[in-house]
């Protein structure tokens, strides 16, 4: 037998390691919608866009044709620092499971960041230090994003400005100390610093924030401080490219074994490690040489796919980002208190809302008792402890490969494991004491959402 052979933990070399990022939008025959200016709904030009991102990273956000983007030297050095991540043959996960199908996860945990956002972060980082920026501003809910950026800006020695959530600023306080330590400022969101935190905390008295009020504020300070730019951690075309080399690497890895995955499957919050995973293998399926399964998996609290509307909207609460056209639930829809498990922002990465309006995608939404349900499992086997966020590709992954019980089938199942849960340990405690609970949002809840959308331009 063939899979014999395949070790717990497949490596690339470093002459293995990809050189080049993929950019899939070459190869879709629709291309994603252009960001719209949300005064005139005309595309936004490369010069609009200059006022708040760096240059190099406008064009690649441009880009729909090059297929191919060279990773700089400098950047391939800082990735040998924590890639090639393994890709992880699940046996013990298997074996509990009592399953034919063959489960593989690619695991990007393997850094103090504790998540995939970092192979993103650098490149960011990078660019804006290339263009001999001083810094850069950025918003971060529960703190993933900040941290990875913070850890990018002190190695090439870049300011680094985190508008972070107030009430994760407030309740998570060990992440924003290692962005501190890092070496990057942290303001909880909304702040008295710019003009939009003071408009907000005008209207709302005792807010404790959002992440699309937070991006607002990052967006302004970046507009305001000569020598800043503003940085996203999801959601932008560029972010994706950059994650692509997480595919990348899962498909060298594969191919060295001859494995041909069934099915790939991976969380979705902005999208970006979802893109990234999947982009060279959707490449191969709008090429027309291979076909698969890719299933996007979101929670049932922020349904962004399965129940929203694919529209232009904003990406912030302040209204003053580009309008992206995505499957949204409305900038205005906050998801409810109780949940606990990541994933919530209100849009989606515009590549991934177009292959999912084309119908090259599937997505399912799980309820969170039964994603912690599912982490727990993986914990207590693979003996990592997931990120609630990652959780949500588990409970699919651990679903499919159930089916595979009920139908004798030896699928091969890839699913992304996108990072730690040492920082989630709040939810975890919610969960282990049984008061986690669930909450679908209703109809007359996502319709207060959808009227916010903005204006739509003439079809
Ligand atoms: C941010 C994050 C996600 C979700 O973001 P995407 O852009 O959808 O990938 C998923 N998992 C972890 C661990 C994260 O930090």
């Amino acid at each position: 037998m063939a899979n014999e052979k395949i070790p717990y933990k497949i490596y690339l070399t470093e002459e293995e390691m990809p050189k080049n990022w993929y950019n899939l939008r070459a190869d879709m025959r629709v291309k994603p919608a252009p960001l719209l200016n949300p005064g005139t709904l005309e595309p936004m030009t490369a010069k609009e866009l200059s006022a708040v991102f760096c240059d190099e990273l406008i064009a690649q956000e441009l880009d729909n044709t090059t297929p191919e983007i060279p990773i700089p030297d400098e950047i391939r050095s800082f990735y040998r620092m924590y890639r090639p991540s393994p890709l992880v043959r699940a046996y013990c996960l298997e074996e509990k499971l009592d399953t034919p199908a063959h489960i593989y996860y690619k695991f990007e945990g393997n850094n103090t960041s504790g998540s995939h956002k970092l192979n993103s972060a650098i490149a960011q980082a990078y660019y804006a230090k290339k263009q001999g920026l001083r810094g850069v501003t950025t918003e971060t809910g529960a703190g993933q994003w900040g941290t990875a950026l913070s850890m990018a800006c002190a190695y090439l020695g870049l300011d680094c400005k985190v508008y972070m959530v107030k009430v994760s600023y407030e309740q998570k306080p060990f992440r924003r100390e290692v962005m501190r330590t890092y070496g990057a400022s942290v303001t909880p969101s909304p702040s008295m610093e710019t003009s939009v935190g003071r408009k907000i905390l005008a209207e709302h008295p005792g807010t404790t924030g959002s992440l699309g009020c937070a991006i607002s504020e990052a967006v302004e300070a970046a507009a305001a401080n000569p020598g800043y730019r503003y940085v996203l951690g999801s959601v932008l075309n560029q972010v994706l490219l950059h994650q692509s080399i997480i595919g990348l690497e899962t498909k060298t890895a594969l191919d060295k074994y001859g494995i041909v995955p069934d099915m790939i499957i991976g969380c979705a919050g902005g999208g970006s490690n979802l893109g990234g995973l999947i982009a060279p293998f959707m490449g191969e399926k709008l090429r027309g040489e291979r076909d698969y399964r890719i299933i996007a998996v979101e929670p049932a609290s922020c349904p962004s796919f399965t129940r929203g509307k694919f529209a232009y909207d904003f990406c912030d609460t302040g209204m003053i980002c580009p309008l992206a056209k995505m499957y949204t639930l409305g900038a205005g829809f906050i998801p409810s208190p109780n949940h606990a498990g990541g994933l919530r922002f209100h849009g989606m990465s515009p590549v991934l809302s177009q292959l999912f309006h084309d119908g090259l995608m599937e997505a399912r939404a799980v309820e969170q008792t039964s994603v912690f349900e599912a982490a727990e499992l993986f914990a207590r086997t693979e003996g990592i402890l997931p990120a609630p966020e990652s959780s949500h590709a588990i409970r699919a992954a651990i679903d499919e490969a159930l089916k595979c019980k009920e139908t004798g089938e030896a699928k091969n199942i890839v699913f992304g494991l996108t990072g730690t849960g040492y920082f989630d340990l709040v939810a975890y405690e919610q969960y282990n004491n049984g008061t986690m609970t669930d909450y679908i949002p209703t109809d007359e809840d996502l319709a207060a959402g959808f009227a916010g959308l903005p204006r739509q331009p003439q079809e």
